[in-house]
């Protein structure tokens, strides 16, 4: 019998000590130049990680490698030559779960190089419902490749999840994913917000006006077009709220589980920030492994990693902030994006800013 949807379950999902996520950029090397990437090479290194350092790091989380979901991505992961043999070292080590972040090109004939019960997820990116949106967003083509890896993953019985990173250019398309999520036979979809991560990476880049060897990114579009700078994609606190919970509600009810952040807290809500009570790390090529992303785009590393080993870096770093309790909520958005908060008349804030890892989660429930 045909399963319908009778009510979705919606929850926030809360930190947890119990559960680690290693999310782990092996290389910044990547065939696009999406407008809205964080990936720095000045801050996170233009290498590509040797097979060996790969594993040698994996080993460092050895003792909780059981309950660690292990994120590969880059730059565009599948352009490493190795991805599938460091997928296989951490499916040997029981990692909880595996998934690849990817733009859809699938490098090295990646989806012949490993075995679908090997990942637990392949988590593609798009930008847009229409190739016209998410071309200008993320390149010329990107829309019809990614589709086509989606699809062929999916034939091949790989689990695929969408990520859409939500802008001011393709909010209004948000709405038409629900049938095409259905169609391509995407299993969880990922709601992003543009702003909190990688904004300052992207005006520092605009600001220097130099081409960078293999960078990547947001660079090169800036190059093109010359106006990335000037143009705020970010969504305003009642276009987010007015766009972003409708959609992911009309999502789910297509029978597609459905995150997005939370990023805005009413004054009265609780507030915590996941560098003090949650087990992340955003690993870098360059050696660099932050405990928060919005951290990133700075040398404020909490740890990195030293002959293969992870050291502590000297005060001050991004440790030190997390402990500042303030009534924005996230200390450094209130530091790097302060644009993000509005204040009443006698100086409070109006609303918080979540810590960017607190996930609202959307789970249909099915009548058979
Ligand atoms: S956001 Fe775009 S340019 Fe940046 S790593 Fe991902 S696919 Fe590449
Ligand atoms: S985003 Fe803000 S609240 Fe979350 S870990 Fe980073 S500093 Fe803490």
């Amino acid at each position: 019998m045909q399963k319908t949807v009778r009510k979705n379950t919606q929850k926030t999902v809360s930190f947890s000590k119990d559960s680690t996520n290693i999310f782990f950029h092996i290389l910044t090397k990547c065939n696009l130049s999406c407008r809205h990437c964080y990936i720095d090479p000045d801050q996170h290194g233009s290498n590509t990680l040797k097979i060996e350092t790969i594993t040698a790091w994996l080993d460092r989380f050895s003792d909780i490698f059981t309950r660690a979901n292990i994120i590969f991505l880059g730059g565009e992961p599948t352009l490493h030559p190795d991805l599938a043999e460091a997928i296989k070292y951490a499916k040997a080590k029981n990692a909880k779960s595996i998934t690849v972040d990817t733009n859809g090109y699938l490098f090295h004939d990646f989806l012949n190089a490993v075995d679908p019960s090997d990942v637990d997820f392949l988590s593609f990116s798009l930008d847009g419902a229409t190739k016209e949106t998410n071309d200008a967003i993320r390149g010329k083509g990107s829309y019809e490749t990614c589709v086509q890896g989606i699809k062929a993953a999916v034939s091949k019985g790989f689990a695929a999840s969408l990520i859409y990173t939500v802008n001011s250019e393709n909010k209004d398309e948000l709405g038409l994913m629900a049938p095409l999520l259905s169609e391509w036979g995407i299993k969880r979809f990922f709601i992003q917000v543009i702003g909190l991560r990688g904004n300052s990476a992207r005006k520092k880049s605009a600001q220097k006006k130099s081409a960078r060897k293999n960078s990547v990114c947001e660079k090169s579009l800036y190059e093109k077009t010359g106006s990335f700078s000037e143009k705020n994609l970010q969504l305003t606190k009642d276009e987010w709220r007015a766009i972003v919970p409708p959609a992911a509600e009309n999502i789910a009810d297509h029978g597609i589980i459905v995150t997005y952040p939370k990023v805005f807290l009413d004054i009265d809500e609780s507030f915590e920030c996941a560098g003090n009570v949650a087990d992340n790390y955003f690993i870098f090529p360059n050696g660099r492994v932050y405990r928060c992303p919005v951290c990133e785009d700075y040398p404020i590393h909490g740890l990195m990693f030293s002959e293969n080993r992870i050291v502590e870096t000297p005060k001050i770093n991004e440790t030190d902030l997390f402990k500042l309790e303030i009534p924005e909520g996230c200390v450094i958005n209130k530091i790097v994006q302060p644009e993000n908060l509005a204040y009443k008349k006698d100086g409070t804030p109006e609303y918080r800013i979540a810590c960017c890892m607190l996930k609202q989660e959307i789970t249909p429930r099915f009548n058979e």
